[in-house]
């Protein structure tokens, strides 16, 4: 709890409690969640949570790169408390998202390319997880 709000103090983000509550969940949850995950997870124990403070909270976290947005579902956003540069798996079956460790880095984070200037780099994976390729596979057997 203190060491949240220090990290958002370092992020020049006022810790509100419900700003505390809802990066501890992030942080400590690394399933990539959406604010709508957030908000049904919080909401028992923070009753006077509401949707739009989720949503403004995690848009102030991600303005302040306290937070990651993600937009490898093209369904909805999902939100990481983690900012160090790493790729993400992105399972077609069951929406899961996976961290991948990126070993060399040098190569892929510039912050210039010719004359563009790099605010932003994301690496995204899309595929099946173990489980989903299994079903599929075994469906796909049923089928022939
Ligand atoms: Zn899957
Ligand atoms: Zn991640």
């Amino acid at each position: 709890m203190e060491q949240i709000d220090k990290y958002l103090r370092e992020h020049d983000i006022k810790p509100s409690l419900q700003r505390i509550a809802i990066m501890e969940y992030l942080q400590s949850h690394k399933t990539h969640p959406t604010a709508d995950e957030i908000f049904n997870a919080l909401y028992p124990s923070i009753p006077t949570l509401s949707k739009t403070t989720v949503y403004n909270t995690l848009k102030i976290f991600v303005e302040h790169n306290a937070a990651l947005c993600l937009t490898i579902d093209d369904k909805t956003a999902h939100f990481d408390g983690d900012t160090s540069f790493h790729a993400h798996f992105f399972c077609l079956g069951c929406g899961c998202i996976y961290d991948i460790p990126i070993a060399d880095i040098s190569n892929v984070l510039k912050t210039e390319i010719d004359d563009l200037t790099i605010t932003e780099t994301h690496i995204y994976y899309k595929g099946y997880c173990k489980k989903c390729l299994e079903e599929k596979l075994k469906k796909q057997k049923e089928i022939n």
